[in-house]
């Protein structure tokens, strides 16, 4: 596993710091733009956990808390890289055009009612985690939105989290605000913002678009410049604003 030079740039910018007095520390110095993208190999945390050292930590502390509570937190998925990211996006790519003969914009614009873009998943920063309860009995899919609705089997975990995830810094993404754009409502995914700030901060002072429209995979070739612009806008930016 590549290991980050995080000590070295860290330190490095300390001197800069003590030899230029007022100078402050630009913390997106300290992510680079593969590892944004989810194309460079992270330290990850913990069997089933997956998360960078602090965010895991967090995470363990929630879960012992939730635990005395009756609820089992239990992560459906946390880190992706862009590889996963990308299988994931050119199967549906392909479900979309080919089975369903859907138009490859029209096909693009389902996808990412739920999926990401390669490369603009928050799952690729090791911050970010889908989470239910481990206890009750349920059919079918996890992650779906009634569920976590009174009367679904995760209304007990909607409302301890609702009432407890941010003492441990972990924040809804995707929220049920009307107004928001971009990803429908997942009640399930949480962010841990000491990292996942100074990550997306970074992330949006690169050109992502230019970024995006220089990527091969499947589907790939049908973004536009003005599509992207939305989409970085709707779906990367228009979330809960404790994030941003
Ligand atoms: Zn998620």
């Amino acid at each position: 596993m590549q290991r980050r030079s995080f000590i070295k740039k860290t330190s490095a910018a300390g001197i800069a710091m003590a030899l230029v007095p007022g100078i402050t520390l630009n913390q997106e110095m300290e992510y680079s733009i593969v590892e944004l993208m989810g194309k460079t190999n992270i330290e990850l945390y913990g069997e089933g956990i997956n998360l960078r050292k602090k965010a895991h930590d967090a995470f363990l502390s929630m879960k012992r808390a939730a635990y005395s509570d009756g609820i089992d937190l239990k992560i459906v998925s946390s880190f992706r890289s862009f590889q996963r990211q990308e299988i994931i996006f050119e199967r549906k790519f392909i479900t979309y055009t080919e089975d369903d003969e859907m138009e490859p914009l029209a096909a693009i614009d389902k996808i990412i009612e739920y999926s990401t873009i390669p490369g603009t998943s928050r799952h690729h920063w090791g911050t970010d985690i889908d989470v239910i309860d481990g206890y009750p009995k349920t059919n079918g899919d996890v992650l779906v939105p009634e569920k976590f609705e009174s009367g679904g089997p995760f209304e007990n975990f909607k409302k301890w989290m609702d009432e407890n995830s941010v003492i441990y810094d972990f924040h809804l993404v995707y929220t049920d605000n009307p107004k928001r754009r971009g990803f429908k409502y997942e009640p399930w995914h949480y962010s841990y913002a000491p990292i996942s700030k100074p990550m997306l901060e970074a992330f949006r002072s690169k050109n992502i678009a230019q970024l995006l429209q220089l990527e091969e995979f499947y589907g790939a070739e049908h973004f536009t410049i003005g599509f992207l612009k939305n989409y970085i806008q709707n779906n990367i930016l228009d979330i809960n604003r404790n994030l941003l």
